[in-house]
């Protein structure tokens, strides 16, 4: 028999999560339980993660894990357990469906019926911090041909798999010619390899205004971690609510299914809260598990019952609902439509939606890589660029001319405007002079002069060409 991991969670968590379970145990689902402990007592015993050793044993050993929302307490560095999950077991896709159950759930988009795919591993989420000078942090965006190719391989298996038409990708590769043109590049190299399937790219910005005035303009999205975090909760609460909407999230070895919403702690104890959400990641868990005509029996029952009206507090509306009832009651009446289907709403088949197997991501062959320069980044308290130009000048080596100074990306030396504000976070590249051939040790040599005449250098970050193409952004205004 299949065994699955589960965690009761916080605040609401427990409810709903028995809510779920009695349901789809009673639509005949095949699977028993170890039960763990995560979140708000694990952390308040001191467990900074929110999670034990013998929990991560059992979740790795089961590969898949229902888990109800947790309360992660504020202040005393108590990290993320979704974060850490996801990363941990290399959980790259999280998908999440948002359809409106127009008209039983109030919603200004009654056509909408998307799924977002985000890329749920790096991104600005590699958490990747530092503060550099006395006015100025960074935050690394790291993205890579991996996790690009995984993510929208992904989307377009899964909307072959679901029979939908389109994929759509969003970035912004306008401004982010290498992180985002990198993901952008990637789809439309995919792409080309599901003909049957439309496929287009958007700016995020438009995209993002399109998706919230005509989401029924869109089909599948895949998108990288930032921008689908952001977007996939405006999609579930544009469809109705963030209360009905689940999420699954796929690695190659294990999968993570939930609610998108927390532990609503306000409501807990009182069998108020909507157990849909988390109904919604138990019904894709069945279908990762290849219960297919249990999660169809299940979501079929559930569009009845929202049909039928009878609604928990959160989407009980007078002149829609007929009822408003309490988890365990939503419980017992989705119980008691098992069989039936939906007569308004559209019915779900899920016939082919079992885990979707997808190739392991193939390392290419290195291409060639050549040192053609570095970025020194400078902590300098001046405000005219062409007096820092001056004393670097005095730091150049044989192979090292200054060439760029920018200030928060735009380019202040040479020729830059009195008018640019500039903080104390100064990027000097420095690029190899006509015919030299550059080494390491070339920078070694332009950080020990530059040590020698007190300039504080913070960090570099060396200049390459891959196969002959230049693989760094210009200055902006260069
Ligand atoms: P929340 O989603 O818990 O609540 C937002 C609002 O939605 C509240 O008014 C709440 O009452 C309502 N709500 C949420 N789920 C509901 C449901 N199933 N039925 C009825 N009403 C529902 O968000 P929050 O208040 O910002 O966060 C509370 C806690 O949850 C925090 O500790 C946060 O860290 C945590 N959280 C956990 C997860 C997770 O574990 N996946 C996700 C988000 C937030």
């Amino acid at each position: 028999m299949t065994r699955i991991t589960v965690a009761k969670g916080d605040g609401i968590g427990p409810e709903i999560m028995d809510a779920t379970l009695a349901i789809i145990r009673a639509a005949g689902a095949q699977f028993e339980i170890d039960e763990i402990e995560v979140g708000e007592k694990v952390y308040l015993a001191g467990n900074t993660a929110g999670i034990s050793k013998e929990s991560w044993d059992v979740i790795r050993r089961n590969k898949v894990f229902l888990k109800a929302p947790i309360t992660t307490p504020q202040g005393g560095g108590y990290k993320s357990l979704n974060v850490t999950t996801r990363k941990f077991l290399g959980l790259y896709a999280n998908v999440r469906p948002c359809m409106s159950l127009h008209p039983y759930v109030k919603t200004k988009h009654p056509e909408m019926d998307l799924i977002i795919i985000r890329e749920n591993e790096e991104d600005l989420y590699a958490g990747i911090e530092h503060q550099q000078t006395d006015e100025v942090v960074q935050c690394l965006k790291l993205i890579s041909r991996p996790g690009c190719e995984k993510i929208v391989r992904y989307a377009f298996e899964y909307a072959r798999q679901y029979g939908r038409k389109k994929v759509t990708c969003f970035t912004k590769d306008n401004i982010m010619k290498q992180t985002d043109g990198l993901f952008h590049q990637v789809f439309d190299e995919i792409a080309a390899e599901y003909p049957d399937l439309e496929n287009e790219h958007w700016i995020i910005d438009i995209g993002a205004a399109k998706m919230a005035d005509t989401p029924e303009a869109f089909d599948v999205l895949v998108m990288p971690n930032l921008y689908g975090d952001v977007l996939s909760d405006v999609a579930a609460q544009i469809a109705g609510s963030v209360g009905l909407a689940g999420s699954a999230n796929i690695g190659e070895e294990c999968a993570m299914f939930e609610a998108i919403h927390g532990s609503a702690p306000r409501r807990a104890g009182q069998n108020m809260a909507n157990p849909s959400g988390l109904l919604q990641g138990a019904i894709m868990m069945l279908n990762h598990l290849g219960q297919t005509a249990c999660a169809e029996k299940v979501q079929n029952a559930w569009l009845k019952t929202i049909e039928d009206g009878i609604h928990t507090y959160d989407i009980y509306k007078e002149g829609v609902s007929k009822q408003k009832v309490s988890t365990s009651e939503f419980a017992e009446a989705v119980i008691a439509n098992l069989g039936e289907k939906p007569t308004q709403l559209k019915s779900v088949s899920y016939a082919n939606s079992s885990a979707l197997q997808l190739p392991r991501y193939q390392r290419k062959a290195p291409k060639n890589k050549e040192l053609v320069g570095v970025d020194v980044f400078v902590h300098w308290s001046g405000t005219d660029p062409d007096l820092l130009a001056q004393e670097l000048a005095a730091i150049r080596t044989p192979a090292l001319e200054l060439s760029m100074i920018t200030n928060r990306g735009i380019k202040v030396w040479p020729d830059g405007f009195s008018e640019t504000f500039c903080t104390d976070h100064w990027r000097c590249r420095f690029k190899a002079g006509s015919g030299k051939q550059l080494s390491k040790s070339d920078i070694v040599m332009l950080l020990a002069n530059a040590e020698s005449l007190d300039i504080d250098t913070i960090k570099t970050e060396n200049l390459y060409e891959f196969d002959g193409k230049q693989a760094f952004s210009m200055g902006q205004g260069q």
